[in-house]
């Protein structure tokens, strides 16, 4: 059975092409999975250590990461598809609504992981939590702990 497979049971959508935001890829995740068997479900703080290679032109926006521990990886799912409506999650009989489960098959195929953040390199992050396929590209690059948007009270403006 192919990745793409419909499992018995499984629903679809007909969804004109999506084109209501334009996003520009920032970079590239390097990790050792080669193929969706390899990947875990979820990444943990102790997986291998993977590469967030950054577009060398926003290096800059980078300055300050280090005082981060961990940090919140979003990236384009690109080899899933984006029709399925429901879906037996790992082959099993129960079918569940695509937005109950965190399944890289969704309309908007967006990931995200919170990942250890080991050393930057450059325009490289050294990072340990990923579960993404060897090339997946990247979106967005947060922190999880905020330390200047703690000691400010909320609602005062954007972090
Ligand atoms: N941690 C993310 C989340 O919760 O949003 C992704 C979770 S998803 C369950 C992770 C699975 O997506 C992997 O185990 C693999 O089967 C699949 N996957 C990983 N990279 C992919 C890619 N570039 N395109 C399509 N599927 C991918």
């Amino acid at each position: 059975m192919a990745d793409d497979d419909l499992r018995p049971g499984e629903t679809t959508v007909d969804l004109p092409p999506a084109d209501d935001a334009r996003l520009r890829f920032i970079g590239r995740l390097r990790t050792p999975f080669k193929t969706r068997g390899d990947c875990p479900r979820q990444g943990s703080f102790d997986g291998p250590e993977c590469r967030v290679e950054l577009d060398p032109r926003l290096a800059p926006a980078l300055d300050g990461i280090e005082r981060s521990e961990t940090i919140e990886l979003l990236y384009w799912l690109d080899r899933s598809r984006r029709d399925l409506l429901t879906q037996s999650p790992r082959g099993g009989r129960e079918l569940r609504g695509t937005f109950s489960l965190r399944s890289p098959m969704r309309p908007n195929p967006i990931g995200s992981s919170r990942v250890k953040l080991e050393r930057r390199e450059g325009a490289v992050l050294v990072v340990r939590g990923l579960d993404c396929l060897d090339g997946t590209p990247l979106l967005d690059i947060k922190p999880v702990r905020c330390d200047h948007a703690r000691r400010r009270p909320s609602g005062t403006g954007p972090e």
